[in-house]
């Protein structure tokens, strides 16, 4: 990857299941049909490896074996496929957990404005972290460093120190 490739995905927006639904709601009723259909599906096969399961009953040993062999590759991985596509689309429609934050949430926060933060358009501040007269801190890319003290920052971390406020209550105030 080159340089600009690796700055081009780190400004890429990271949307969870159901931010994606916020931004297309039209997609909903898509969404619906395509879970009731498979729900039907995964029913549908559930009931003939039932059958056939009943079917070998009489089997035993090796035979019995065997044929449950055949239905597990026949129809298990049907089964399992069903089951990982309707946890899938029933992410889109999972309600927000309060008091959790998202990977999505994080991302959200450290985009917030830098600059708007320490109330400034500039690209050289004076430290937020240490007592000094003439401006040692360089801001870009809506991220801090301090080559006098050496502090590190993003509006995360920013806000954390400034109000004095744990990871989790900087993400909710930001995003
Ligand atoms: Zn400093």
């Amino acid at each position: 990857m080159t340089d600009l490739e690796i700055e081009w995905r780190s400004f890429q927006p990271h949307y969870s299941s159901r931010e994606l639904l916020e931004i297309f709601p039209e997609a909903e009723s898509y969404l619906r049909d395509r879970l009731m259909r498979y729900n039907r599906y995964l029913k549908s096969v559930a009931r003939i490896v039932k059958k056939q399961l009943k079917h070998i009953a009489r089997y035993k040993g090796f035979q019995k074996y065997f044929w449950e062999e055949i239905i597990r590759m026949e129809d298990g991985d049907l089964l399992n496929l069903c089951q990982k596509e309707i946890e899938r689309i029933q992410n889109f429609f999972r309600k927000e957990i309060p008091g959790q934050i998202t990977d999505a949430d994080i991302q959200r926060a450290r985009e917030y404005p830098l600059k708007q933060l320490l109330g400034t358009t500039k690209d050289k501040v004076l430290c937020p972290h240490h007592k000094e007269k003439n401006p040692s801190c360089f801001l870009k890319n809506n991220f801090g460093y301090c080559f006098s003290c050496g502090y590190t920052f993003d509006s995360i971390k920013y806000l954390q120190d400034r109000e004095n406020i744990g990871f989790v209550e900087a993400v909710k105030r930001l995003m």
